[in-house]
């Protein structure tokens, strides 16, 4: 497999407000064509530093692809320290000069002086043009190694990249077909997952295995590369069920799908309905639900009842079990959710109930302590839950467990 690096030029991107984007993109794309980026640098417009990082990366990497400093200006240095850090000259070109001079004559304007650098190319290197912009592209081969010179502007980059170079290392970086398939789990916790499927992982070098955490899951990414679409499908589809089979229901999603995804579809599939009670998640449950094209055939009602006078007069939680229990309580999201599911006569109701903090919290019901409420025709339930982290958090991760404890209970019912 290929090695790439990628070496994006620009002292403004190094300051804190303007983002690298480009070498996310070029990464998407070069990834498709199984080439690896094995590095990504960031250099100001320094002119020592540029030139010690572009002869590193050179002698480590079979691909480097520059961004930006192609420009007129002064600050504008990568034609020049790209040429000395491979030892190799600048040549004028004519042609080139002309075409970028046509350009301004398109736009009615004269070329500056200045814009003549760009019409300067490292000795035996291709020029990659660019029809949005002034400042041409190079490719230099040195010892079957690439280096490529993209200009910094994105609009100008993308074009360059996917119409002259793309189809360049396609053609270097062999057949392969790179393919990525994610599993989403959860209610279990990264390393608790990892010590199960590791001894399954590990057993393959294709597809490669990444997990990683994710606010309320964990994703397993894995990546295969094969001869084409059907082998490396193939082969992480063989993988994929080993993994789902050790860690069984926590899979929720096996093709990218959401929890508030995979609850609609199964909602959809046995043709239910579900009304949703909610007090600490402010209604995030069913704006996640709701998101979803085609929510309107499973989701009848949301209801944010936030203080206990609203719980009461919206969804006759009776006062004295308020009283008695507190807001946060399994008592009341039973009630919640058995009251509601009778009011919306949906076939599921689930609640939430909990404290989100920072403040409110006491000993006994410490902040991220949560109920989650269900009913349905045939029963009523809870889960208590203790969840970590700060607001934000809680209520995302409670809105989760409470679209999880659904897709549980309709899964174990279609079994
Ligand atoms: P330059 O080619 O260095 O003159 O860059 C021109 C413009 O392109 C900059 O002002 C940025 O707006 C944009 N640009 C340069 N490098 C990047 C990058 N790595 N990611 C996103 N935008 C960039
Ligand atoms: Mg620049």
């Amino acid at each position: 497999m290929l090695s790439a690096e990628i070496i994006a030029i620009g002292s403004e991107l190094l300051t804190p407000t303007k983002t690298d984007t480009n070498s996310l993109w070029l990464t998407e794309k070069l990834n498709e064509i199984g080439i690896e980026v094995k590095l990504k640098i960031i250099v100001g417009d320094d002119e020592l530093r540029l030139k010690e990082t572009i002869k590193d990366a050179i002698s480590r990497s079979d691909i480097v692809i520059t961004t930006g400093g192609l420009g007129p200006t002064e600050d504008d240095i990568t034609r020049k320290i790209s040429a000395e850090a491979i030892g190799r000259k600048l040549i004028f070109r004519e042609d080139i000069l002309a075409s970028i001079s046509k350009k301004f004559l398109k736009m009615n304007r004269e070329m500056p002086e200045i814009n003549k650098r760009q019409a300067f190319i490292i000795e035996d290197g291709d020029v990659l043009p660019n029809p949005n912009g002034s400042a041409p592209g190079m490719a230099v081969e040195i010892d079957n190694k690439y280096l490529i010179i993209l200009p910094g502007p994105p609009r100008e980059l993308k074009p360059m990249f996917e119409n002259f170079v793309l189809p360049k290392l396609k053609q270097t970086a062999g057949e392969i077909f790179v393919k990525r398939k994610v599993l989403r789990v959860t209610g279990m916790g990264e390393s608790a997952i990892d010590e199960i499927i590791a001894p399954v992982y590990t057993q393959y070098k294709n597809p490669q295995t990444s997990t990683l955490f994710n606010r309320s899951e964990v994703e397993i990414q894995l990546t295969a590369q094969g001869k084409n679409e059907d082998e490396a499908d193939q082969m992480l589809k063989d993988l994929a069920d080993k993994i789902v089979a050790k860690l069984g229901i926590a899979v929720f999603s096996v093709n990218g799908e959401l929890m508030e995804e995979v609850v609609g579809r199964l909602l959809i599939e046995s043709e239910k309905t579900l009304s949703v009670a909610e007090s600490c998640t402010g209604g995030l449950i069913a704006q996640r639900l709701t998101e979803i094209p085609g929510s309107s055939k499973f989701f009848v009602e949301g209801v944010v009842a936030y203080a206990n006078t609203a719980k009461i007069r919206t969804l006759n939680v009776p006062s004295d079990l308020i009283e008695k229990f507190g807001a946060v309580s399994a008592e009341v999201a039973e009630a919640m959710a058995k009251n509601l599911l009778e009011q919306s006569e949906t076939d599921f109701a689930i609640s939430v109930t909990g404290i989100a903090g920072p403040a409110g919290g006491t000993e006994e019901k410490p902040v991220g302590l949560v109920f989650i409420g269900y009913a349905s025709q045939e029963e009523v339930k809870y889960i208590k839950l203790n969840l970590p982290g700060d607001r934000h958090l809680i209520r995302w991760r409670a809105s989760q467990a409470a679209l999880d404890f659904l897709r549980r209970k309709m899964i174990r019912m279609k079994s």
